[in-house]
């Protein structure tokens, strides 16, 4: 089979769904709140730089001074010579910042997600995943191997169906019925077996959950799930990627919003979002850090967190800390524009936070619309299935403190217009 042949087919079907996605070039990101596109400066609503720290003086400065001193790349994986003193300020920064004992780094949040996970269960064990949590969960624990069971979006009663029916299954059902994936399983060096929250037959059960939903923008009913883990012994972890700098008192995630400190054992988070840099952390305790460190294949066979990027993360923390004025514009934002747009007949579906979707429902005409707000400078792109629901494309707005009130008065008018033409109002 010619390769050309078939990847052409494959394409063909893609275009003819109206799945077709193709990347625009950025000329320029002047600020968090513009983007230029052929030339043409646009208001961005495509960052995910909520708090505008990627272009802060002090976040750039501190990143060219990293270079200067240890060059552009760390040339080594961490468990070989690329975990630098940068890494290690950092990583004792975030344990300071979420409040737990230490903190690991990994080259990306996607590079975290499949790292832990893959880490901490194995075949055999069972996963609680939240049906809208972000990809790189649900590839981690394809990786794991691990069994799936997907619950309805922040429903909380199907949750504990599942986590019911599971604590009832027979005595060594999951366990027989992967026996030899478990042992393929050790001689890869995988997940192992000593660890708590097992049920009777030694499998680990763990829930997972976004705080913040990438693309609904809703918050996940944390309290609730804590109490289900705790009730049924499972394990907790929370993906704080949109969340990070942006919700609770302090900045520290959802977490701490909910005031939950010490009661989940893993957070996972990323450095690319509001805090302008780029990699992934985990947070939780002492053990937990020292087995990824171990077990951690994402973590142990890449090259380790460029140490630019640690520096700038670290100095994105520091200004969250000792700064909550981008946190309040970047709120001051969201609840504008949220009543705004609603103001004018739009759906942001359950959208509690500065990611705002206008919910469309055709791919075809999310397409459209993003076509046509372009024609006036704002460039807002349509999202589609598989990364939504079939019947629910939209427009994915993110906001970010660098928007002006200008710059969203704009937004609502086009938007407004543009719904009239189509007949979305
Ligand atoms: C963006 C994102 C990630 C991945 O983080 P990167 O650092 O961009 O790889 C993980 N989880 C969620 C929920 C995200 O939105």
């Amino acid at each position: 089979m010619q390769i050309n042949d078939y990847l052409g087919e494959e394409l063909e079907h893609i275009k003819k769904a109206g799945l077709w996605r193709q990347m625009e070039v950025a000329e320029d990101l002047p600020s968090a709140a513009r983007i230029v596109i052929e030339g043409r400066q646009m208001i961005n609503l495509c960052s995910n730089n909520y708090l505008g720290l990627a272009g802060h003086p002090e976040v750039k400065k501190a990143a060219c001074q990293a270079i200067e001193r240890w060059g552009a790349s760390a040339t080594a994986s961490s468990l070989m010579a690329g975990h630098t003193e940068l890494h290690r300020r950092l990583e004792e920064k975030i344990s300071e910042f979420k409040k737990t004992q230490g903190a690991l780094t990994f080259s990306s949040g996607y590079l975290a997600n499949l790292g832990i996970i893959s880490a901490l269960v194995g075949p055999g064990d069972v996963v609680f995943s939240d049906r809208l949590n972000h990809a790189s969960i649900v590839d981690g624990i394809i990786l794991s191997r691990a069994i799936l069971k997907r619950y309805r979006h922040n429903d909380v009663g199907h949750l504990e169906k599942l986590l019911r029916e599971e604590s009832k299954k027979g005595k060594g059902e999951n366990k027989n019925k992967d026996k030899k994936m478990r042992e393929d399983d050790k001689e890869r060096g995988g997940a192992g077996s000593k660890n708590k929250c097992k049920d009777k037959n030694n499998n680990i059960r763990l829930i997972v959950t976004d705080t913040v939903f990438s693309m609904d923008g809703d918050i996940a009913p944390l309290p609730e799930i804590v109490s289900l883990a705790r009730e049924y012994d499972c394990l907790l972890m929370v993906d704080e990627a949109h969340a990070t700098g942006v919700l609770g008192p302090g900045g520290r995630g959802g977490v701490e919003h909910f005031g939950l400190e010490g009661q989940v054992a893993i957070q996972m988070g990323t450095l690319s979002k509001a805090l302008g840099a780029q990699g992934g952390y985990v947070t939780g305790s002492k053990q937990l850090i020292d087995y990824l460190i171990n077990k951690s294949r994402p973590f142990i066979y890449t090259t380790s967190l460029t140490p630019s990027m640690a520096e700038a993360a670290l100095k994105a923390l520091q200004i969250i800390d000792k700064d909550s004025s981008f946190r309040n514009k970047l709120w001051q934002n969201v609840n504008y524009f949220r009543d705004a747009i609603v103001e004018a007949g739009f759906d942001t579906g359950p959208s509690q936070t500065q990611i705002i979707p206008i919910i469309i429902g055709q791919p075809d005409k999310a397409i459209e619309f993003s076509r046509l707000v372009y024609q006036e400078d704002i460039f807002a792109r349509a999202i589609r299935p598989p990364t939504v629901p079939k019947d629910k494309a939209r427009i994915r707005v993110s906001l970010t403190a660098g928007h002006t009130q200008a710059d969203l008065e704009k937004v609502v008018q086009v938007f407004a217009k543009t719904g009239r033409k189509l007949r979305l109002v």
